[in-house]
């Protein structure tokens, strides 16, 4: 993979695909970290003389064709907004995503620039499985630049046109993020200190039984919380109440279980849970053994024994990755089992890694300081899959 300095930019309209997906709230930006982790590269490219013109996706437009999609939005006219503020100099956004206006906006540019085109799923096209109606949209976008970098490491699992198609279509290379993430999930793969402790949790084991799997082979132990721990408390035999569940998944957590203890991986789950009377941040709630929990209840976070067990499962690793919040951390009083374990992973000197949406702004949220871990991911899913051993698209695109 051809890193940032080895592309000649100079003078150049650069298309650089960043992952500023940041979450929203209406038109608030309630968490900038997608868009703070994308400045090295558009730093770097500035600084070099590029003429950066920025394409990347904002949450889930709907719409069969274009102009639904354009006017239902969500544009990305906050995002270049605040990344004006970040940069210290006004980001003008496009009124299109490739066509008259962004083609306007490219030729305009001048050695330093920066720009964005709007939110690149107003176009159908972007996301579409047939590789004739991607390679379209590809030809258009790879038109307004001459060269391309590759930074959205979030949007990296994706088979998408901005993400797979354009880099085959100019000179191209990987930008910092990009190959600050990939060297670090190649650290956590390739012969990890000792021991190496994986924490997951999150809602749902079916988004997680791919990873948990594959790092069967490379974990020496697996804390298993959050709403995906009541199934495998289910398949355990344990009643978990009105928790989350996913009885289809029973048999196949059953199975992991088994190869686990067959390898001689250590799988810890949570021996006491809150258990709410119902989904609300000022539900009535109690602390349960695992071995006691009542059938009107929901599990929303681990109880104070499991936050014990987790930390002392933690305290020797010299190797960490952790994804999933263990508990609904959005609401302060079910927070407290998601900040022990992300202090005790804080507390490590060794190389901790926390990857997932989610579990970053939780960190955030929970106010742990940023630097006390090696690394926090911009990308859940795409972290995931490299971690499940699936090769992505877009690094495979960017060789
Ligand atoms: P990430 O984005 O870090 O990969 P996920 O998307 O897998 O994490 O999961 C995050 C969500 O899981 C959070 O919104 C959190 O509220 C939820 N969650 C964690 N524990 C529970 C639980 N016990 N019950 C319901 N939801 C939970
Ligand atoms: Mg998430």
């Amino acid at each position: 993979m051809k890193g940032l300095d080895a592309l000649d930019v100079a003078g150049q309209v650069v298309l650089l695909r960043a992952d500023l997906n940041v979450p929203l709230d209406g038109t608030t930006i309630t968490d900038d970290g997608r868009i703070r982790a994308s400045l090295p590269t558009i730093k770097n490219l500035r600084e070099r003389g590029a003429r950066v013109l920025i394409v990347a996706h904002l949450g889930r437009p709907s719409g069969a064709n274009y102009a639904d999609r354009a006017a239902g939005g969500p544009s990305l006219a906050p995002v270049a907004a605040r990344l004006g503020e970040l940069l210290g100099t006004p980001v003008p956004l496009a009124d299109d995503v490739a066509g008259e206006s962004a083609r306007a906006m490219a030729a305009a540019l001048a050695d330093g620039d920066v720009a964005m085109v709007e939110n690149v799923r107003f176009e159908p096209a972007e996301t579409s499985k047939d590789d004739a109606v991607r390679s379209e949209l590809a030809a258009r976008l790879a038109g307004l630049a001459s060269a391309y970098v590759g930074d959205g490491f979030g949007a990296l699992h994706r088979r998408h046109a901005s993400v797979y198609d354009v880099p085959a279509l100019l000179p191209h290379a990987a930008g910092e993020l990009v190959t600050a993430e990939v060297s670090v999930l190649e650290r956590l793969t390739r012969d990890p200190a000792r021991p190496y402790v994986v924490v997951l949790g999150g809602s749902k084991p079916s988004d997680k039984l791919g990873v948990i799997r594959n790092l069967l082979a490379g974990a020496d132990r697996i804390l298993i919380g959050g709403g995906m721990s009541y199934t495998f408390l289910k398949a355990k035999g344990y009643e978990v109440g009105k928790s989350l569940l996913e009885t289809d998944k029973i048999d196949e957590v059953t199975k992991v279980m088994a190869e686990a203890a067959e390898r001689g991986v250590e799988l810890v789950l949570p021996v006491d849970l809150v258990g709410a009377a119902e989904f609300a941040p000022d539900a009535d709630h109690d602390v349960y053994p695992v071995t006691d929990f009542p059938a009107d209840r929901e599990g929303v976070d681990m109880g104070p024994a499991t936050r014990e067990l987790f930390a002392a499962k933690l305290a020797d690793a010299a190797t960490v990755f952790w994804n999933g919040p263990v508990g609904v951390f959005e609401f302060p009083a079910f927070s407290a089992g998601t900040r022990a374990v992300a202090e005790a992973i804080a507390a490590l000197p060794g190389l901790t890694v926390v990857g997932g949406g989610d579990s970053a702004a939780a960190v955030r949220t929970l106010g742990v300081p940023e630097s006390k871990f090696s690394h926090i991911s911009t990308g859940g899913g795409a972290s995931l899959e490299y971690l499940e051993g699936t090769m992505l698209p877009g690094l495979e695109a960017l060789g």
